[in-house]
């Protein structure tokens, strides 16, 4: 798949677009309002959930920039609830949001990653 271009505008065709309305299946763990949370399909820890917006962003410079207080703090608040619910608090975790080309985004619906369950090394490999 290829990179994304992220000041391209949103494409309701990708594939997170497609899991909010209901058109592709997902491991659902979590969602409210503001928020759904899957397990990732290829995950790289033992734990491995992606957390996303309801509204169409591309990425967290487009939901920082566009999305309402509101949006945004219920977002944030549904990240955090995720970790807790797994358990992830007290043994840690890391929660990842990559944006464009160089951080390898591959999907353009912002999302967070939350991965543990295992130490989880040097955050960026030499
Ligand atoms: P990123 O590189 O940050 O864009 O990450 C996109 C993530 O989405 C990758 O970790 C993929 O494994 C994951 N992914 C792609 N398609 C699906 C899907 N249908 N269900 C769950 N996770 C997916």
């Amino acid at each position: 798949m290829n990179a994304v271009d992220p000041t391209q505008p949103y494409d309701d065709q990708n594939i997170f677009a497609k899991i909010l309305r209901g058109e592709l299946p997902c491991e659902k763990v979590y969602e409210d309002e503001w928020a759904l949370a899957f397990h990732d399909i290829g995950p790289q820890a033992p734990i491995h959930i992606l957390v996303i917006p309801k509204g169409p962003y591309v990425s967290l410079d487009d939901f920082t920039a566009k999305a309402s207080d509101e949006e945004i703090a219920g977002f944030c608040r549904a990240v955090g609830r995720v970790a807790r619910d797994q358990g992830l608090v007290e043994p840690g975790n890391r929660s990842i949001a990559n944006t464009g080309p160089d951080a390898g985004q591959i999907v353009a619906h912002f999302h967070v990653h939350i991965c543990g369950g295992r130490p989880l090394g040097r955050m960026i490999p030499e």
